[in-house]
């Protein structure tokens, strides 16, 4: 057995809940080999940055963290969304051990190896069967699919990442079994379209536990709900077969929350956008799955000051914030992402005007936010504690996501723990979070 101490290595991780997966698995297969994780570049033996390029300002952000690493430490790995663009690290930064893109795992163990070699101790289990978890222990990110097969005009994430790849539904069902079984209470099912799951390997059906079963959403959602915690859709498009997992959330096998990015409301900006699924009379698709499941709570992002948007086409979009009464809308102003097509649309819409827009939309959703919350003062709701105060405890209802929705604060007279699910009476709201007591 080794007796040399194991390779220290100080993990930055930042972007969207995807790229938070990849870093799970990156770190998973370190901790496997033996590694050891800290907080701090220096004395660490290298650091990795796990990058994300979506948006210019996200760019910024990934520069500025190699940069510091490099400052502290010297020794970078840098992976991530920005690693498929590596001329813009580069010009920077000359002096980087390695760039790899998105989910070149192999590519970044391999880098660490050379740098830091691992020191085998085989008689060390280091890493539980579930992986590792960098959310807190009670829920966890469930990556169903790589890519995406789109082509929204505003983004690059297909050339980043590649067309859809689906993982067999056995193996992300095995997975969502393994966090159940080491405790965790709340599934986020993400990819960059839920929805088309599957479609990349013709639904293939895959063995899971003596039942063939197709490699589809329907499916996923069905199996999942039989797991008895809380399982959450994220990246959902509306595309017809939708509205066959409505059922299973009035039957309360997944949560009442869909999480559909509709981006805008106006036919023509739409199209411009070439978004997938069936985005027009998305109104009444609403109006049906509320007739069949009444409580169901949809989050959303929109564009405003898209390339070619005219007043028109934004009055259409605060009509649709109005009639849609949505629980939860993130709002972004247009900006170009290098590569993209939408970048030599015409009909640029000036700054003054996109920051206009922003302001009515937030305080148009700010509104019916607020509305929609209020009616909830009254109701006993079940609340998923997330932290606990000295006497209140903070937590989230079923229709509300982490990190992006809003909060329950809780006045309780007992300590509760992190993943607890109590029942909370609502006593008052305000544009965002709720307050009430345990029961
Ligand atoms: S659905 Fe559109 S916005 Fe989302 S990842 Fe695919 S191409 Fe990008």
């Amino acid at each position: 057995m080794s007796t040399a101490a194991a390779p220290k290595i100080s993990f930055v991780s930042l972007g969207c809940p995807k790229a938070l997966v990849d870093s799970e698995r990156i770190i998973t297969r370190l901790r496997a080999e033996g590694y050891e994780l800290t907080k701090q570049h220096q004395g660490a033996d290298l650091v990795i940055v796990n990058t994300c390029g979506f948006l210019d300002s996200a760019k910024q952000e990934s520069l500025e963290h190699i940069g510091e690493a490099l400052s502290e430490n010297g020794k970078v790995i840098v992976t991530g969304c920005m690693g498929a663009q590596p001329d813009e690290i580069t010009s920077r930064y000359s002096n980087l051990l390695a760039i790899t893109g998105p989910q070149a795992y192999e590519s970044v163990l391999d880098a660490v190896h050379k740098a830091a070699p691992p020191a085998h101790d085989p008689f060390v289990d280091l890493v539980p069967p579930q992986g590792i978890k960098l959310t807190p222990r009670h829920y966890a990110y469930l990556k169903i699919s790589e890519g995406c097969s789109n082509r929204c005009s505003f983004c690059i994430i297909p050339q980043l990442r590649g067309d859809l790849v689906s993982r067999p539904i056995n193996e992300v069902l095995r997975e969502a079994e393994k966090l159940a079984k080491a405790g965790v209470k709340e599934l986020l099912v993400i990819s960059q379209d839920t929805s088309a799951y599957g479609l990349d390997i013709k639904y293939q059906p895959q063995l899971w536990q003596d039942r063939e079963i197709r490699t589809r959403f329907f499916e996923l959602a069905k199996e999942l709900g039989d797991m008895g915690i809380w399982v959450r859709m994220h990246y959902v498009y509306p595309y017809p077969h939708v509205d066959e997992i409505i059922p299973l959330m009035a039957e309360g096998k997944i949560l009442p929350y869909l999480d559909i990015p509709f981006q805008h409301a106006s036919p023509n900006v739409l199209k411009a956008m070439k978004r997938p699924g069936n985005q027009e009379k998305t109104l009444e698709r609403i109006k049906k799955w509320r007739s069949i499941c009444p409580d169901l709570a949809i989050r959303s992002t929109f564009i405003v000051g898209f390339p070619g948007e005219t007043d028109e086409d934004f009055d259409m979009l605060l009509d649709w914030i109005e009639d849609a009464q949505i629980e939860r809308a993130g709002c972004f102003k247009f900006e170009p992402v290098k590569g993209a097509v939408a970048n030599d649309l015409p009909g640029l819409v000036p700054e003054e005007v996109k920051e206009e827009r922003w302001h009515q939309f937030m305080q148009t959703q700010q509104e019916v936010s607020a509305d929609l919350l209020a009616r909830k003062v009254g109701k006993t709701l079940p609340i998923i504690i997330d932290e606990m105060g000295s006497t209140i405890a903070k937590g989230r209802s079923q229709y509300d996501a982490p990190e992006i929705d809003g909060v329950v604060y809780v006045r309780t007279p007992k300590a509760l723990s992190a993943g607890d699910i109590v029942n909370v009476e609502i006593e008052k709201s305000d544009e965002y979070d709720l307050h009430g007591r345990l029961v």
